[in-house]
């Protein structure tokens, strides 16, 4: 099947019991035991499976190209499974670049319980391998800076010296990247952004290309961690993915044509489109996706204040945080990662809608001039 047949069904069957086209919302949090002692369809309580997890779960994985998947209430808490996975005294190393949410989670969790992180930029990661080192987490396109990491030369070290390999895949989407076919042993999402898309839940999904030991750890942490999403936000999230082929493709070219008008743009001094030939990354990009996916950062030219000063005039771009929804989105990055931020002062951050992409760029100018 190809992705948008898969999108819509993967993991899915028509109800036995009632017929239901869609597939019903199990609430129930416990499943009856048979006097044999079996269970039906193997669920018992929902912490550790549901029929609503069990579908979003595989149609996860039949999008990455992966054997499994595991759901979380969060995309923080999916990362969390990966690292709690690991052993206190193991080594990771993580991007410079990195979502700050991800990055707070390692420094303010992760090190006090003894995992020990080095933040590398790409070209640097193989210097940094250590005799305990045990993963590379990349972010690509990364998150403010859409920088791309090349995920076939991270295989490639991560093989020469046995390292397991996490890509947060949230800003692309196994629309427009698939990790997992390139070699990753895992791929992140924040299901909150675009798999979902309609800015309603909060989820995030650990995909594994093999059902191996490192994934039952992962499973296990589910599991007994118990940071699953409710079966009506799988519900939902079901329901955004089979629209995401769709969407991702009308998100792109939303931002192709507003990420040319702004590198035109008299008051810009700089674009971060993955998909502008200008991007420094643009031909690696194109080597190992297929698009470039709906967020543009931009450099307002004069200093914060004059980029705040645009993310309050737009009308159309709401501003707020997150990213990946059916409207656009605009915010001021630094303000929102905190102090030890390194995004640059007058950066703006724009998760392109589906709206007209004329009536966004109109809304875009008026704010700008
Ligand atoms: C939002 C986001 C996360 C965290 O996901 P939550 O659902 O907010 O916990 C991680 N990585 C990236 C790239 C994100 O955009």
């Amino acid at each position: 099947m190809k992705i948008e047949t898969i999108a819509i069904h993967a993991g899915h069957s028509v109800d036995e019991t009632s017929g239901a086209v869609n597939t019903p919302i199990h609430l129930s949090t416990t499943f009856l035991r048979h006097p044999d002692g079996n269970y039906t369809n193997g669920n018992v309580y929902t912490r550790q499976s549901n029929p609503n997890r069990t579908q979003l779960e595989t149609c996860l994985a039949a999008l990455e190209g992966a054997e499994v998947a595991a759901a979380f209430s969060s995309g923080q808490s999916a990362g969390l499974a990966v690292f709690q996975s690991l052993s206190p005294g193991d080594h990771v190393i993580a991007p410079v670049d990195m979502y700050h949410g991800m990055r707070n989670l390692l420094n303010q969790i992760m090190v006090e319980w003894k995992l020990e992180v080095n933040y590398c930029e790409a070209n640097d990661i193989e210097v940094n391998i250590k005799p305990n080192t045990k993963l590379i987490w990349v972010e690509t396109p990364s998150n403010p800076l859409l920088k791309i990491t090349d995920l076939r030369k991270i295989v490639s070290i991560a093989n020469k010296h046995g390292l397991i390999t996490c890509c947060d895949s949230t800003f692309a989407t196994p629309i427009f990247q698939r990790p997992i076919e390139l070699g990753f042993d895992l791929v992140m999402h924040a299901s909150t952004k675009y798999l979902n898309g309609h800015s309603d839940v909060l989820g995030g999904a650990i995909i594994s290309k093999k059902n191996n030991a490192f994934f039952e750890k992962i499973r296990n942490f589910q599991h007994l961690g118990g940071a699953v999403p409710s079966p009506f936000d799988c519900y939902l999230l079901l329901r955004g993915l089979k629209t995401l082929p769709w969407r991702m493709q009308a998100h792109q070219q939303n931002a192709f044509k507003l990420a040319q008008f702004l590198e035109n743009h008299p008051q810009i001094e700089r674009v971060f489109y993955p998909g502008l030939t200008s991007h420094p990354d643009h031909e690696l990009a194109k080597s190992q996706m297929s698009g470039f996916s709906g967020m543009i950062s931009i450099l307002v030219k004069g200093n914060e204040q004059n980029a705040r000063n645009v993310a309050n005039k737009t009308h159309l771009f709401t501003q707020a945080t997150s990213l990946g929804g059916v409207e656009s989105l605009i915010e001021h990055r630094a303000s929102v990662e905190g102090d030890d931020t390194l995004t640059p002062r007058n950066l703006l951050r724009l998760s392109v809608g589906l709206e007209n992409a004329e009536d966004l760029m109109e809304d875009l100018n008026v704010a700008l001039s």
